[in-house]
Order: C-alpha cells, then sequence, then structure tokens
C-alpha cells in the first residue's frame, strides 16, 4: 500500500520555472485524472516525478509512503513501485518485446518493497505469465516475440505500456496521455486495457488534455484540472464533462 504525496513542488528546466506549486495527494486503489492544456507541464510533472536528469526541484517535495524520494533515482523509484507509461513510446530494434518485459521484471523483484511477486525462475514459467497478462489488454501474443514497439501501431504501443504496467505490477502508475493520437476505437481499447490492468491495490494517474478516454474507464475517483504549472482545482468524474464541454477557459480565469 502506497501513498503518493507531491507537496509545492516546483520545478525548473534551466533557468524557466515550469511548475508552480503542485500539490497532490493519492491513495492506493483510487484511479485519478489529470487535465490539462497543452505546455501546461503534465509531461513535466511526469518525468520528475520519475527523476528525469532534465528537469531540477527548486522546492517542495515528493513523498512515498511519508519518505522524500528526491534523491532517488529513476531505477531506485521504479523498485519502489512508480512507473511512468511515456506518452511517445520508443522503437527499440534489437530488443525483443519478451525479453525487454523479463529484464524489467527480475530487475525490480530482487528489491521492490514489501515485494509479494513470484520470482519466475524460467523463461517458460515468464511466458505463461506474460500470456496471461497479454491477453488482459488485447493484444496478440504475436507482439511478445517481436521487438520492442518496433512497427507497433500508435494504439498498440500504448497498449504494450499498458501490459508493462500489469506485468510490472507497480503501486502508483502514471500514464502521460495514453490516448495521444490515437482514433476513438484505439482509445476505448487503450482505456479498457487500463481498467482490466487497475488493482484495488495500485494508484492509477492519467494524464490527458480530453475526457474522451475517461469516458470508457470502469472506475474514475479525482479529476484534477491543471495548467500553468499547477492543480488549480478537484473534482470527480463530473468535472471532465465540465471541461470538455467549457474548456479550460473558466478554471483559468477562476484563478487569475
Ligand atoms: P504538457 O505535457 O502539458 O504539454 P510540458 O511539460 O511538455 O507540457 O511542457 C511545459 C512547458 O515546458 C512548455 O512551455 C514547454 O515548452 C516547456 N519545455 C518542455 N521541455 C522543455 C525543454 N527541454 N526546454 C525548455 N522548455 C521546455
Ligand atoms: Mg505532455
Amino acid at each position: 500500500m502506497v501513498v503518493l504525496e507531491i507537496k509545492d513542488l516546483h520545478v525548473s528546466i534551466g533557468d524557466k520555472e515550469i511548475l508552480k506549486g503542485v500539490n497532490l495527494k493519492t491513495n492506493p486503489g483510487e484511479v485519478h485524472a489529470i487535465m490539462g492544456p497543452n505546455g501546461s507541464g503534465k509531461s513535466t510533472l511526469a518525468y520528475t516525478l520519475l527523476a528525469h536528469p532534465k528537469y531540477q526541484v527548486t522546492k517542495g517535495d515528493i513523498l512515498l509512503d511519508g519518505e522524500s524520494i528526491l534523491e532517488l533515482t529513476a531505477d531506485q523509484r521504479a523498485k519502489k513501485g512508480l512507473f511512468l507509461a511515456f506518452q511517445y513510446p520508443t522503437e527499440v530494434s534489437g530488443v525483443g518485446f519478451s525479453h525487454f518485459l523479463r529484464t524489467a521484471y527480475n530487475s525490480l523483484s530482487k528489491a521492490m518493497d514489501g515485494d509479494d511477486r513470484e520470482v519466475f525462475i524460467t523463461v517458460r514459467e515468464f511466458q505463461k505469465y506474460l500470456k496471461e497478462n497479454i491477453a488482459k489488454v488485447g493484444l496478440r501474443e504475436e507482439f511478445l516475440s517481436r521487438y520492442l514497439n518496433e512497427g507497433f501501431s500508435g494504439g498498440e504501443k500504448k497498449r504494450a505500456e499498458v501490459l508493462q504496467m500489469a506485468v510490472l505490477k507497480p503501486k502508483v502508475s502514471i500514464l502521460d496521455e495514453p490516448d495521444s493520437g490515437l482514433d476513438i476505437d484505439a482509445v476505448q481499447s487503450v482505456a479498457q486495457a487500463i481498467s482490466k490492468v487497475s488493482t484495488k491495490d495500485a494508484t492509477v494517474i492519467i494524464i490527458t488534455h480530453y475526457a474522451r478516454i475517461l469516458n470508457f474507464l470502469d472506475k474514475l475517483d479525482y479529476v484534477h484540472v491543471f495548467a500553468e504549472g499547477k492543480v488549480l482545482q478537484t473534482g470527480d468524474a463530473s468535472l471532465a464533462q465540465k471541461l470538455e464541454a467549457e474548456g479550460y477557459e473558466w478554471a483559468l480565469e477562476k484563478t487569475a
């Protein structure tokens, strides 16, 4: 059970401040959406949570279960159960998808705090585990024998990210625009995949510009309006509809 807490987080790229005091708290089992216009700092927040070196935290803190993770590297944070699904997943030719998943799984298994996951001794055992999980995200088994993301369609890449989530079982998953660049059918498939791999112990944070992906989720607990480098307002799922109908202007005006 892991609680993520972001406190008055200020982040700069070079001497430009992008995040200007983000506050957010999540509990296990909750699904959160962070909705904001382009350029508002959503990806900056996602990358900062996973310790991307380009982003400097100048003020505030990020806590997991009450402990600051600011000094931890990306792999140390992953071992504590944080996971980021990229907005633009990279094609990695020469690295087999199932090999990649097994390497990631094994490196996390040795270290994740309070880990209760199975240790797969053989490749065959792990393959069986992968096949159970790939069905949940609606990809065919043949994808496992391809190179990571190579030649995958936009929607397949996003579902491949969700498969990583299913396989690695992170405690807090951050998905950066899992809907970007997808047609409506692909958006629905990705949303269903996210709902299928969500568990009562894990937290899911979906970053998006549009409400449409949220409509396909089985469950959505909180919607945060994110603009100008901070969370301006938090509400329930109905807030997403208001944003879709009225845009972000009203939220911005309210704080101006
Ligand atoms: P979002 O994901 O909400 O669209 P980003 O976090 O990608 O927003 O970007 C937030 C702001 O930071 C934008 O104004 C963007 O131009 C700026 N930014 C992003 N990356 C860099 C960079 N490498 N150097 C300078 N500015 C950047
Ligand atoms: Mg972005």
